[in-house]
């Protein structure tokens, strides 16, 4: 049978035969060994004041160093110190942790008078200003949904910004960035202070929130901040790249909560308003321009309003290193080289990884000859978007998918043309997919 030994203790009692009793009764009986902390090669005591910390540091750790090297055929360091000393130590590092990890603050340039607004974000805008006029009373939650760089983000931080003019504790929080801190709080045991932390605010923003999918653990944790920050009428925002019906692996109980106050949606920006978003942030960003670029800039570009103020910052920075003023001709130039380098960022094996991550399989099983179900829609789909998002011939995409020849290629092609103009969802799908791929090269 095996017995349990306190490796730390039998070495102060081997200590104790080789030195005199009063030095063993007055310092050594006094050390506690701390075993969660120690490791196997560094053993931590606790003492009880400075100076009994101090008397044994200079005159018995070689000894101890010699004894635990006996016992355990390792080289262990020794470190004597006091316990309120150490747990400061750590919660220092927690605070500085923690400190580091939370909220992003809010940009102050998202503003509600910053917005656009048009058609296409009209329902979002007018929804989030008026909870913005009255926290926690009309819709609760507010859930923003749409695609990437619609304005989800500035809308949000919008109401986060009125809402901290008036001196409420707001905290706005990337949902990676919840996770992060509910993972630290796990690892440090500080589930208490996590807590706290979240139900001690006025607003809760949550940014980015379908990355909730398929997370048990955080969606428990995520549940419970929410039922407990709305059960006393705080106000929560929430953003997410699509409806919460369609985010994949949400809890039932989520998903009905986040219907619960109020979804809008943001689509694509119509050309009016992203002429009025190119001149808003041209004014903004001190750049100017004449009504004719603007219009072009905003017929070029897709949907995605990130886009415009990098285009906008190049223009600027273009134009100050050449000395020339910013000219349709100009503009068309920097235009045509920004999107080439879009373009040239998006590869056959770029696109794959997107489609197999955000329909949970294996890129490996696209380029497979695999005819289960899920298998062919995934193939289909990543065949679609390479032939619209790259320049690859129907044989070189014929040739990466394994298939026979083009005429497969153009099958597809087909089929998929036909789906898209029948299914909604689908279409929806596409558009998703797209700007994923897009908005990550
Ligand atoms: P999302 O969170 O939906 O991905 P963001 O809120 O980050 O998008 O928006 C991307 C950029 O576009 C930001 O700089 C934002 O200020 C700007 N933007 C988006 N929509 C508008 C709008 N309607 N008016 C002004 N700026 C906008
Ligand atoms: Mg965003």
């Amino acid at each position: 049978m095996e017995f349990y030994v306190n490796i730390g203790q039998e070495v102060l009692k081997l200590l104790k035969e080789e030195i005199t009793e009063v030095e063993y009764n007055r310092y050594i009986k006094q050390l506690k060994y701390d075993e969660n902390s120690s490791t196997s090669d560094m053993a931590i005591y606790y003492a009880p004041n400075a100076l009994v910390s101090n008397w044994i540091k200079s005159k018995f750790t070689k000894k101890l160093e010699h004894l635990f090297e006996i016992k355990t055929g390792n080289k262990v360091s020794i470190v004597i110190t006091l316990k309120e000393q150490a747990i400061q130590n750590v919660n220092k590092k927690i605070a500085v942790e923690e400190k580091k990890a939370i909220h992003s603050l809010l940009n102050p340039s998202h503003t509600f008078d910053n917005f656009m607004v048009g058609g296409s974000n009209q329902f979002a805008y007018a929804a989030t200003k008026s909870v913005s006029e009255k926290a926690g009373e009309l819709y609760n939650p507010l859930f923003i949904y749409g695609g990437v760089g619609l304005g989800k983000t500035h809308l949000m931080q919008a109401a986060g910004n009125v809402f901290q003019n008036q001196g409420k504790v707001v905290i706005y929080i990337t949902l990676e960035q919840f996770l992060n801190d509910f993972s630290r709080a796990l690892r440090n045991k500080t589930m208490e202070r996590f807590r706290e932390k979240y139900r001690k605010c006025d607003v809760l923003l949550v940014d980015d929130i379908q990355f909730l999918s398929s997370k048990e653990l955080l969606q428990e944790e995520f549940f419970h901040t929410f039922e407990a920050l709305r059960g006393v009428g705080k106000q929560i925002i929430i953003t997410a790249d699509k409806h919460p019906k369609k985010i994949a692996g949400l809890e039932e109980r989520l998903q009905s909560r986040f219907e619960w106050g109020l979804v809008a949606d943001i689509q694509p920006p119509e050309l009016e308003t992203k002429i009025a978003i190119i001149e808003s942030k041209s004014k903004i960003n001190k750049v100017k321009l004449t009504k004719e670029i603007i219009n072009y800039i905003a017929t070029v570009i897709d949907s995605n309003v990130r886009e415009i103020e990098g285009i906008l910052s190049k223009l600027h920075a273009y134009s100050q290193l050449m000395h020339v003023d910013i000219d349709l001709a100009f503009t068309k130039n920097v235009l045509r080289d920004q999107m080439q380098e879009n373009r040239e960022n998006i590869t056959l094996e770029g696109i794959t990884q997107v489609v197999a991550k955000d329909l949970n399989i294996k890129p490996s099983d696209i380029r497979s000859k695999g005819r289960s179900k899920n298998i062919v829609y995934a193939r289909r789909i990543c065949i679609y978007l390479c032939r619209e998002l790259t320049q690859n011939t129907m044989p070189t995409l014929a040739q990466y998918f394994g298939m026979k020849d083009h005429t497969a290629i153009s099958h597809t092609l087909k089929k998929i043309n036909s789906l898209m103009q029948n299914d909604e969802d689908f279409k929806v799908k596409i558009e998703e997919l797209t700007n994923k791929i897009t908005s990550a090269s």
